[in-house]
Parts: structure tokens; sequence; C-alpha cells
């Protein structure tokens, strides 16, 4: 029998509360090896006793879990949002998970705002770097509040960090394919090297020195605002995305919205060979929380991207198939054009990954 693999599960706030249960629940379905523990960081043990992380909380989770399933941060009482970014923030940089890695699939023709997208179309990887560039919160202000304010954000970028994320690209693009089957062949850089010059050019040299190590891979450069209208006028060529932490924050958001929105997108926080964070691209929906309409299933294959990372390939694969079955059958919440609440189409999801046998996969 498999090893129980121990995950941690922090649903958070909003939306977060919702949709993790329905992950759960579809993760349990498929009858994995899998153990959860469930941690209750968010806004409201915030407010009862201003915790935002435990005590060497990153320590207990780097070493008793072999990942963590996130739902979302974010409240509208706390205004300074302190507790989204220490437990958020802090994890992926006090546990140095350093490739952001967000899957840019379409599971259904209807759900790209596109004409004639195909999902064979759509159906690249953005690689976002997590923990350098301008959301370091590295700067200052100077003479606040007076007609003289300076204010200072500063982009930070290693020769380590812009290296380490670049060969993690061209890594993931050597081993992983495509959902057709076909291997992956490009590596494409993304930057805005010809304004930010000296943050551009470590990126540019950095990239052509490690495309070296990987000659079968293809390589390619543009600049972020050019890929951006590539995106929306036609995304059918991309492959595998490289990218700073702010570039990457928004193309993923653009590429989102190329998939069928917030809701179906998914990502990991990744450091290999280390306790991982995975977590559904959409934030805590302060104004849909509550109401059971949040579309549960960028959480559900963010589960499922949990499982494929930690070697269980086949639960991950009956997982992406009920949820694709699903979309194509409109058991979905409005947002994606189906009737469903957000717990009604956790329970179709896990009811079709509890009846499907192996061989369908
Ligand atoms: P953050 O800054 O935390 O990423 P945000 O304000 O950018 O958050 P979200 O909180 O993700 O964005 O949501 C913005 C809007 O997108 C929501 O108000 C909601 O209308 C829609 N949305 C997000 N996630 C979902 C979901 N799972 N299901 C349905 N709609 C969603």
């Amino acid at each position: 029998m498999a090893a129980l693999k121990k995950i941690a599960a922090i649903p958070g706030d909003g939306i977060g509360q919702e949709v993790i249960p329905q992950a759960l629940k579809v993760v349990q379905a498929t009858g994995a090896a899998i153990e959860f523990t469930q941690f209750d960081w968010g806004a409201d043990r915030f407010l009862a006793d201003s915790t935002t992380v435990p005590t060497d909380g990153f320590t207990m989770l780097a070493r008793d879990f072999e990942a963590i399933l996130v739902g979302a941060f974010g409240d509208p009482r706390i205004a300074s949002n302190i507790h989204a970014k220490e437990i958020l923030l802090g994890m992926r940089t006090k546990m140095d998970l350093f490739a952001n890695v967000r899957p840019v699939r379409l599971m259904d023709e209807s759900l790209c705002p596109l004409k004639s997208v195909k999902p064979e179309d759509l159906d690249f990887t953005v690689i976002r770097e997590n923990t350098e560039g301008v959301y370091g919160d590295s700067g200052g202000v100077f003479k606040l509040g007076t007609p003289d304010e300076v204010a200072i954000q500063e982009d930070i970028n290693t020769r380590k960090g812009v290296e380490r994320i670049i060969r993690y690209a061209f890594e993931y693009c050597s081993n992983s394919k495509k959902m057709n089957g076909s291997p992956r062949r490009r590596v494409l850089m993304c930057d805005k090297s010809n304004a930010m010059t000296h943050a551009g050019g470590l990126w540019q040299r950095t990239f052509k020195d490690v495309a070296r190590d990987f000659p079968k891979i293809e390589t390619q450069h543009m600049y972020v605002d050019a890929l951006c209208m590539q995106m929306v006028r036609d995304p059918r060529n991309f492959d595998v995305i490289v990218t700073n932490n702010m570039f990457g924050d928004i193309i993923t958001d653009l590429a989102a919205g190329l998939q069928g929105g917030l809701g179906v997108a998914a990502s990991g926080n990744l450091r290999p060979r280390h306790t991982s964070m995975f977590e559904p691209v959409h934030g805590s929906a302060p104004p849909i929380a509550g109401k059971n309409v949040a579309n549960p299933l960028g959480a559900i294959l963010t589960a499922a991207m949990m499982l494929a990372h930690l070697g269980l390939d086949q639960p991950a694969r009956k997982i992406e198939s009920a949820v694709l079955a699903a979309v194509r059958e409109k058991k979905t919440t409005a947002d994606i054009g189906g009737t469903l609440g957000t717990e009604q189409a956790g329970e179709w999801i896990a009811s079709k990954v509890s009846t499907s046998k192996d061989l369908d996969y």
C-alpha cells in the first residue's frame, strides 16, 4: 500500500472557506492515500487573537507536511491586509517557494472569450518568479503626506534568483507534456528590457546562458506589452513562458481570462524537493463570499496539480477528467454557464471521481 502523504489544508478567508472543502472532498473521492490536517490561519483567527502565523508555523509546515493546499486570504475587516501578507507572502519567501507555476488550459471552447480558439490551441504554462522583483517590499517613502513626497519601490533581481527560475522553466519544458501528449518545445522569456535596462539586462544574459544547457529547446523573447497583445490576438503558439514576479502576476490574470476566468485557474508555488504550496489563482472574492456561488474548479484543479506533483498521477488524472466532464455537461457554477452552487458542483465532481474506473483514464 502507498505511504500516506500528509497535506496541510488552509482554507483562509472568503470563498477560500467554500472552495477548499470541495477540493478536499474530491481528493478523498479518489481514494488516494492522503491525510489532510486543517489549519485556521486567516482573518477570523487574526481578529480573535492577533495571530497571523503561529510561532514556528512555517518550520512546522516544512517539517511535517509534503504539501500545503491553500484557499485565499483577504478580508474587508482588515484594511492593512497584514494577515494575508504575512501568511501568503511569508510562505512564498520564508519557505523559498520560488517557482510560481500556472498552467493555462482551455477545457472547452465555450469558456474562451476569443473567437474560434479551441482547447487544443490553448495549452501553455507561465512560470513566474515568486520571491524577488518589485513585490519584495523594498523601498520607502520620504516626506510622507507632503507635496514633496517621494515613494521608491525597488525592483530586486539577483543572478541566483533569475538563474534558478529560468533553469526551472527549461527543466519544466524538458519534462512536461501538453494535454494531448505532445512534448513541449519552447521557452519564451518575457521582460521589459528595452525600458528597464538594468534588471532586463540581467534577465537577458541569464536566459542566453541557461539556454546553452538545453540545446533541444527553442528560445523566444517578447516584451511584456507585446506579449499581452499577442495573448489576446492569437494565444495559440505559447508553450512555456518565464517571467518576473510582477509581469507574471499580470499576464496570468490575463491568461486566466482566456481559459474561463479566475474561477477555473490553478497554481503551484514550488521549491523542488521541498514542501510546496498550491493555491487557486483567485483571491478571497468578498463580494461573492458566503453565497455558495464561488466556482470550486480552480481549487479542485489545484488539488489535482498537487497530487501530480506528489507523484499521484492516476488520481490527478481522474480529477481532471471529472472536471472536464462537469464543464462539458454544464454541471458547474453560474460564472461558467452552469446552474449549480459551489457545494453541488463539488459534489457532482466527487461523485464522478468515485464512480470512475481506473481504466477510463
Ligand atoms: P486578490 O487581490 O486577492 O488576488 P482580487 O481582488 O484580484 O483578489 P478575486 O478576489 O480573486 O480578485 O476576485 C475578483 C472577482 O472575480 C470576484 O469578486 C468574483 O466576481 C470573481 N471571482 C473570483 N474567483 C471566483 C470564483 N472562484 N468563482 C466565481 N467568481 C470568482
